[in-house]
């Protein structure tokens, strides 16, 4: 899952160096480093495909993500079995970055047919398996208090309600057990190693993997070259700050991975400028975060009031899946402001979240 366009992205965009002149046909693979070979699979969002790595792991492939549970991506799955039957190896494991349903939806599917470990960091694992016990339930009342503290309208929080518990329609039954990856651990894959760069602010524990020998990175969602990643405050833990996260999994990432490193992101094409595309989200995040500060200056605002002074494209209240995703975004741009003494928050008397910028600036946490 992407983030909304930011205003700035009208800034000048880094050179990044997109070496794959097109991404692999439906059903084919393309090789973009010696045994790792890059796969598209569709998806049924505004975002419209994944990227997917099979590394070659001796025996088998390892796979890193695995697309959304869908008719068309099993269809899909069957092609590529099909049209790479010469290679007669099967998949060895799965690897999945993150518990977003485009890359974690078929990993239920893909271990059990093969008989083969998921291997997956445990935060997400068992962040993904409390999300998609929610699946069916009614919206629960604190998910509906944290929208109403927003400024959610009535008929928007109505819409949220009919909507909710969609999570899990995407993901195929999780694997009842998994192997943990933890940060900095290193994997043999195949004849190579692979070092897992943990990252957060999109998800709770994203692993990045690393391999130095081939200068690969698997960044997942953590950093993508053409849009900026999902950073939201959702209804389960409201005073996350993952925006402070986000932006110091950027930090580390520029001092443990090198700048001529071939990145090989899940969204748009594999680039290489990973330090530039850093600088330039960098350099994104704080002027939307100076925009916000400004407009908080004036008057005190909504979590609904500030989309846009953040956000390139206008949300229509009435596209609840958009204004749940700009409001989530906007509180984590204002939970990083409240974190660091910049704005206080007050609630009025119908409950309603009021932010403004603090009083006396010289108490600011810095
Ligand atoms: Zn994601």
């Amino acid at each position: 899952m992407d983030g909304l366009p930011d205003v700035a992205e009208a800034l000048p965009k880094p050179r990044l160096d997109y070496p794959f002149a097109a991404p692999p046909e439906r059903g084919r693979t393309l090789e973009v480093a010696p045994g790792v070979r890059w796969i598209r699979l569709p998806l049924p969002f505004a975002l419209n495909h994944i990227n997917l790595w099979a590394i070659d792991d001796g025996a088998g492939w390892a796979l890193v993500d695995t697309g959304t549970r869908t008719e068309e991506t099993v269809a899909i799955w069957r092609e590529l079995f099909v049209n790479h039957a010469d290679d007669k190896r099967p998949l060895s494991r799965v690897f999945v970055t993150h518990m977003h349903p485009d890359h974690v939806g078929l990993a239920g599917w893909l271990t059990r047919k093969f008989g083969i470990r998921l291997w997956m960091s445990r935060l997400e694992y068992l962040s993904c398996r409390a999300m998609v016990s929610d699946t069916g339930r009614e919206a629960p009342a604190d998910a509906i208090a944290f929208y109403r503290r927003a400024g959610w309208s009535a008929e928007a929080i109505e819409a949220y309600m009919a909507r909710f518990g969609n999570f899990g329609k995407l993901i195929h039954t999780l694997p009842d057990s998994y192997r943990r990856l933890s940060d900095r651990e290193e994997i043999t894959i195949g004849a190579r190693r692979w070092r897992v760069i943990m990252g957060n602010g999109h998800s709770p524990e994203h692993a990045c993997l690393h391999c130095a020998e081939l200068g690969l990175l698997i960044s997942g969602d953590q950093v993508l070259p053409r849009i900026s990643s999902n950073v939201s405050v959702y209804p389960i833990e409201p005073d996350a700050n993952p925006m402070q996260q986000w932006l110091d999994s950027l930090a580390m990432l520029r001092i443990e991975v090198p700048a001529d490193t071939l990145v090989l992101p899940s969204h748009n094409e594999p680039f290489r400028g990973l330090h530039d595309r850093i600088a330039a989200l960098e350099t994104g995040q704080q002027r939307a975060l100076d925009r916000l500060r400004r407009t908080l200056a004036q008057a005190p605002r909504r979590a609904i009031d500030v989309f846009g002074a953040l956000f390139a494209r206008s949300v229509d209240p009435g596209n609840v899946p958009l204004l749940g995703m700009a409001t989530g975004e906007s509180i984590a741009c204002l939970n990083y402001l409240l974190a660091r003494g910049e704005v206080v928050r007050e609630a009025d008397a119908q409950g309603v979240d009021w932010y403004r910028a603090h009083p006396d600036p010289s108490l600011h946490a810095g």
